[in-house]
Parts: C-alpha cells; sequence; structure tokens
C-alpha cells in the first residue's frame, strides 16, 4: 500500500482516495508532456492502476502492524537512569515497521492505545511544560514519521484530563469542560473509540470507527498484479476501569459502555458503510471470567461479537500469540498456534515497543469486494530484541529519522527529572535490608499503602472495614555485587531517584488475604535466610540463593513478627501479631503489592495467582511512589525510614554468621540501629566490590 500518497496532509480517516490518485495522473501526464524522455517507460505503478472495478477474482495479502502500549517510550532511553535501554522504544520498533512495509505490499499500521503517557517525557510535555495546541507530542511525532493509519485511546490517554487529551488529538471533543472549537496539531491519524461518550451529547467522545480507503496491490486470478481497492473498517474499545482511575477528571462528563456492547452496536453499522475487513483496536487482553460490560480484558468475548476480522490488543502489556511453554494466555477459545482468539486473527505487542505485532490476512476478492480468508491468517509478533547464534542478545537498531525530531525536548525531560521533589535527611538504602533495616522499604509500603487505601476508600465501598497493609522487598541488595544496591543519599531527591526507590516497571495490585495467609507469604519470603546451626562453630552464610527481591516485607508497627534462622524453611515465623494480638487466621486483610506478586506468586501462597487480586490498577509502583514524595516532600527517618515489622528471634551461635554488603557501609547500619551488626574484613574476597559483615542474633 505504499503505491501512491500515503503519508502528510493528503491522509484522511474518510473520503475516497481514487480521486487523489487520479489527479496524480494528470499531474504526471503533465510533467510528462514537459520532460517526455524522462516518462518514456510505463514502468511507473500509478500510471497502471485499473479502474475501480475488476471483475476478475484476485487475492491479496494485508499485514496488519500492531504497536500498543507505547507509554510514550519514543527513544530506548531510561529517564530514571539517565541511560540508554535498548530493550524498549519506538525508535526500534519504526525500523521493525520499515522493514515489515518493504517485506508486504499492504500494510496497516494501527496503535493501540496508552501512547501519551508513562514517561517523564510525557508528563513534562503534559504538566511541567505543556505542549502547546500549535505543536504536537513528541510521541505523536515520532509517530508521525511512520504514518499511522489509525489507532484508539487506552486508559493513560486520560490521566492528564479532557482538555489535554482534546488539545492533542486535534480537537473535537465535544464534552463538558473542554472548548470544542479548539484547533491544534493533533497526533497525526484518526483516533476511534466506540464505548466511550459524551455525557453532554450522549454521543461518543470520539469517532467510534472510521472507514479507511485504501488501494491494495493484490494479484489477479490470470496471475497478473493488480490494484483494486479496499475498504478498512477500524473500531476502538477501551477498558471502562477510566470511570475510576480517573474519576476526578470524567465523573459526570464521559460514560463508558462494555465493548460487546458497543461492538454490537457498530460493527453492523460499520459493514453497511462498505467496509471489507474490520479490525478491532482493543485496549484490554484476555480474562477467562464470565463477560460484564466493567470488564477490564473483554477479548475472549469481543472476539464473539460477529463481524470482527482481526483483533489487535493490549493494556495487559503481555503477549500474543505466545508459543513459549507457558503462554501468558490459555483459555478455551485461545489457540497459540493459530494467533487466533475463537477463530478470530489477533496479536498483542508486549509494551513500550518492544515488539510489532503482526497480522497477515489473506484476502480474496470476488469481483465487488473483499473478504478476509481467517483461516489461513498468521499472527506474529517481532522483536527488537533477539538472539544471536551464540545466544547473546541482540538489538533492532534505532531508526536514524526518530531521534533528531524529538531531541530539544528529550533534552529538556532529562533536565526535568533532575530537579528536586523533595529531600530525605538519611541516605535511604537497602545495604542492610536483609538483616533489618527498612530505611529504603518502609517509603516504598507508604506510598502504597496510601495508594491502594485511598482507592479503596472511593471505589471499593465493600472492603472498606479490612485493614490495608503493604509488602516490599529489597529489589536491588547485592545480587550483581558491592555497587548493587538501593542508595539514595541524604539530601535533595530527585525524581529519577525514585527509580532507586522502586526498580522494576511494575503496577501497583491489591490482594485479599487471611491472617493465616500472612503468614505463610512471610514463611516464603523468609527462605531469603540459609538455616543456621547454632553449634557450628566455623563460619555460617546467612543470606541464601533466594533472590532479595522476593525477600517480602512489611514496615509498619502494626504488624510484628520475628524470623527463627535457626530453623527449617517453612517454620522461622515467630510470634506474628497485629495490634499488638496474635494474628487471627481468619482475619483478612487488603494488602498492596504489584502486579507480579499478586499474579504469579502461587509459590508464596496458592491464592497469589491473581484470585485474590481484587485490585489491578493502572500505576506503575515507580509512579505511586514519586506521588507520594511530592505530597510529603520531608522524608526523614523517624516517619519514613525507622518502622521495623521484623528482627531475628534472639539466639546464640557457637560461630559466626556472616553475609556480605556494600563497603565501607557500616555507618548505614548504625544509622539504622543494627547493634548486632559489624565488619568482618573489609573485602569478601568474592572479586564483586563487597565487604564481609557479621551478625549476632543474640544482640
Ligand atoms: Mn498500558
Ligand atoms: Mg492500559
Amino acid at each position: 500500500m505504499q503505491d501512491f500518497d500515503w503519508s502528510g496532509a493528503n491522509r484522511r480517516a474518510d473520503g475516497f482516495l481514487w480521486a487523489l490518485q487520479q489527479r496524480r495522473h494528470l499531474l504526471t501526464a503533465v510533467a510528462c508532456a514537459a520532460l517526455l524522455a524522462a516518462c518514456g517507460g510505463s514502468d511507473d505503478g500509478d500510471a497502471q492502476v485499473p479502474p475501480p472495478t475488476v471483475s476478475q477474482s484476485a487475492t491479496a495479502t494485508l499485514a496488519v502492524l500492531e504497536t500498543t502500549d507505547l507509554h510514550f517510550n519514543v527513544r530506548s532511553y531510561d529517564y530514571f537512569k539517565l541511560a540508554e535501554d535498548k530493550t524498549y522504544g519506538f525508535e526500534r520498533t519504526a525500523t521493525l515497521i520499515r522493514q515489515a512495509r518493504k517485506e508486504f505490499a499492504n500494510t496497516l499500521l494501527v496503535d493501540n492505545g496508552d501512547t501519551i503517557q508513562g514517561t517523564a517525557l510525557a508528563d513534562y510535555e503534559a504538566e511541567v511544560k505543556p505542549i502547546p495546541c500549535s505543536q504536537q507530542l513528541s510521541m505523536y511525532k515520532a509517530m508521525g514519521a511512520l504514518s499511522f493509519d489509525a489507532g484508539t485511546l487506552g486508559n493513560h490517554e486520560f490521566n492528564y484530563g479532557l482538555p489535554f487529551l482534546n488539545q492533542v488529538l486535534g480537537g473535537g471533543l465535544n464534552v463538558d469542560g473542554v472548548d470544542a472549537g479548539q484547533k491544534c496539531a493533533g497526533n497525526g491519524y484518526p483516533a476511534v473509540l466506540a464505548n466511550v461518550y459524551s455525557s453532554k451529547t450522549q454521543k461518543p467522545l470520539v469517532q467510534p470507527y472510521a472507514v479507511l480507503e485504501r488501494t491494495l496491490v493484490a494479484r489477479g486470478s490470470d496471475g497478473k498484479e493488480v490494484k483494486l481497492p479496499i475498504k478498512i473498517g477500524v473500531i476502538g474499545f477501551t477498558t471502562p476501569g477510566i470511570m475510576n482511575w480517573d474519576k476526578r477528571f470524567l465523573e459526570g462528563k464521559v460514560y463508558t459502555e462494555g465493548a460487546v456492547e458497543s461492538a454490537q452496536k457498530y460493527l453492523p453499522e460499520l459493514r453497511a458503510k462498505g467496509a471489507d475487513v474490520v479490525v478491532a483496536l482493543l485496549h484490554g487482553g484476555m480474562d477467562g471470567s464470565a463477560y460484564s460490560a466493567t470488564m477490564e480484558n473483554p477479548g475472549l468475548h469481543l472476539s464473539k461479537v460477529a463481524g470482527i476480522d482481526a483483533m489487535v490488543m493490549g493494556h495487559q502489556h503481555s503477549v500474543f500469540p505466545d508459543l513459549s511453554a507457558k503462554p501468558a494466555y490459555s483459555q478455551a477459545g485461545v489457540d497459540n498456534q493459530a494467533g487466533t482468539v475463537n477463530g478470530v486473527p489477533a496479536v498483542m505487542a508486549s509494551s513500550w515497543g518492544k515488539a510489532l505485532g503482526v497480522i497477515q490476512l489473506p484476502l480474496q476478492w470476488d469481483g465487488k469486494k473483499w473478504s478476509v480468508v481467517k483461516t489461513g491468517s498468521k499472527s506474529e509478533l517481532r522483536n527488537i530484541q533477539n538472539k544471536d547464534a551464540a545466544g547473546s542478545a541482540v538489538f533492532v537498531d534505532a531508526d536514524p529519522a526518530i531521534a533528531p525530531l524529538i531531541e530539544t525536548q528529550h533534552q529538556a525531560a532529562i533536565s526535568y527529572v533532575k530537579t528536586p521533589i523533595g529531600s530525605t535527611d538519611f541516605r535511604m538504602s537497602t545495604l542492610f535490608a536483609d538483616v533489618g533495616d527498612p530505611g529504603a522499604i518502609q517509603i516504598v509500603n507508604q506510598a502504597q499503602q496510601a495508594y491502594v487505601a485511598n482507592y479503596i476508600k472511593s471505589s471499593l465501598p465493600q472492603y472498606a472495614n479490612l485493614p490495608v497493609l503493604s509488602v516490599s522487598a529489597p529489589f536491588k541488595s547485592g545480587f550483581q555485587g558491592g555497587k548493587d544496591f538501593t542508595d539514595v543519599a541524604a539530601g535533595p531527591m530527585a525524581i529519577y531517584n525514585a527509580a532507586d526507590l522502586y526498580l522494576y516497571p511494575n503496577t501497583v495490585y491489591a490482594v485479599k488475604v487471611n491472617g493465616a495467609d500472612v503468614k505463610d507469604w512471610l514463611e516464603a519470603a523468609a527462605q531469603r535466610f540459609n538455616q543456621i546451626d547454632v553449634n557450628k562453630t566455623t563460619e555460617q552464610q546467612l543470606i541464601s540463593i533466594f533472590p532479595g527481591y522476593n525477600f517480602d516485607m512489611f514496615t509498619t508497627a502494626d504488624m510484628q513478627y520475628e524470623i527463627d534462622v535457626t530453623q527449617p524453611k517453612g517454620s522461622r515465623i515467630k510470634n506474628l501479631s497485629y495490634l499488638g494480638k496474635p494474628i487471627d487466621k481468619a482475619q483478612e486483610f487488603i494488602i498492596a503489592t504489584n502486579n507480579y506478586r499478586a499474579t504469579s506468586g502461587a509459590s508464596f501462597i496458592p491464592k497469589l495467582n491473581g484470585s485474590s487480586t481484587i485490585w489491578a490498577s493502572p500505576d506503575a509502583n515507580r509512579d505511586v511512589v514519586i506521588e507520594y514524595v511530592r505530597k510529603n516532600p520531608q522524608i526523614t527517618r523517624a516517619v519514613n525510614g525507622a518502622a521495623k515489622s521484623w528482627r531475628f528471634a534472639k539466639v546464640t551461635t557457637a560461630g559466626p554468621v556472616i553475609f556480605s554488603s556494600g563497603v565501607d557501609a557500616m555507618s548505614v547500619a548504625q544509622a539504622a540501629a543494627l547493634t548486632g551488626v559489624s565488619l568482618s574484613a573489609a573485602d569478601d574476597g568474592s572479586g564483586k566490590g563487597m565487604a564481609k559483615y557479621q551478625i549476632d542474633f543474640s544482640k
């Protein structure tokens, strides 16, 4: 579909492009009259375009290309670490898009939402120094270089409010609080969304669907190449959770409908307008539960609505199809081999530009219109990170056209993340988190706890009587060596420091468990330690191979427990109490954690398999920490770094118990009042820049 002008000012959501093509023929003819020598041949593709009615049968392949959940990752750059990270970034996905366009004569490039939020650059352009009406967001500017055909809106498109959304989409949102007459630079491609309505007009907030008129390069039954017109319908759906997540912006102004209801309403309309092929853009994924109009991931149900030829998914930041041994989706109706969901060709292209989703749709022309041969489709992900023959990671090159487009804004965002958001009166580190210093973990728990408690209060009243607690772990605890610890110096705290406090791009999840589960959860976490033999006179290593990021802990006076490392695993948690009394095994708690623990923590307790999740929030734990510091900018040891939920059970050992941590760090242990810790050797001999410390459990 690169045979003529797909890009720039001539691209439109509707309007018949044959007219444009005819005009180009005219221009070509005029040019040839003046420059006859240069136009002698007839190999100009345009000159051979047949009229739009070809009675013979023909076949073609349409490659639907999907980006999803880009989250404003234009560059392969981590604004928290202030360093390149080649594992993600649209500048590399762009290369995959260009490759696919070379490979396939006919492509449809769509974006599946969660596009304008997610990096410091996004916050910079929305909130810090808002992008003017006359300019495109950097994300859209970069996408413009690849000429997207259409896109839908994710939940995160609503994060900055409706006036901002109206501006960055170019204007036209007829909704309370928005200047409907505003005309701005816009996003550069048609945005479609069928299940969010303006309360003011009772009409969809943006167009529910678009009919894209294109020309397909096809093969006629005579074996010759022919160009034939096609109408491609695109329809979008987002998660109804926006009404909770962005309640302050949306309440009373918009309302949502279930994806299935919206599809049933608009698909017949879309077909009636002549769409030969319909591609559904679902900013949602798949969930095996029964359908409801507010469900977050209705892909299994949407796929069953008649009239959808292909479905691109997202929101869950997962992958489909997934040919690994443990595929992300395995519900009834999901076919990872065929790349179909209830027979509908489908794809989910990870997140942050890590992959390009590709669905090859075989099309059949019957002389008048096109239809899709669904059984012949092929769905796949093309990743920016691959392995070479030796098994080493190799990355797709960045498209050199992208970075220069946003360089000024990129540099401005880097300056922005270096600006202070608060200050801390103590060194927040995980150097001694394994032996009881909550200094870098308590703030994460405080932020997660406040965030979940606030949400329950506003949106989940059925849980309002349950205590809300939080667990987190020392994500950086020396695995890579002496520098691999969270370590935020006392003094001003900048936004990028939050990455040190919360390493992973997880999102906050809340689970409902009982007192017995809490005990089992903590028992699992206590596998961080080897079993110590009190009678052994030789040196014993305290820390096991169980990863530090799994050493979940509470950091609150309300929940108290001891860890007895002389006991076998599973029998180490002693004197577990809640509010000063032995914990009631039946008492229910809401625990704030992350998406990983909530959905794949079954080795901790079986119900951490997703079944106990009461809220899968859309926000990153790291962003929640940043917001917490912004609201509580004076971080102190007393309030944010001294609440120990646990201590080692008092025991006397015949020999030394040792562990490794960063060099020259005794002052950190002392500041955390860890009286049993002493320096054993300035170098632990590992060659990883670590010192050896000793712990006396009798102190
Ligand atoms: Mn997302
Ligand atoms: Mg989303």
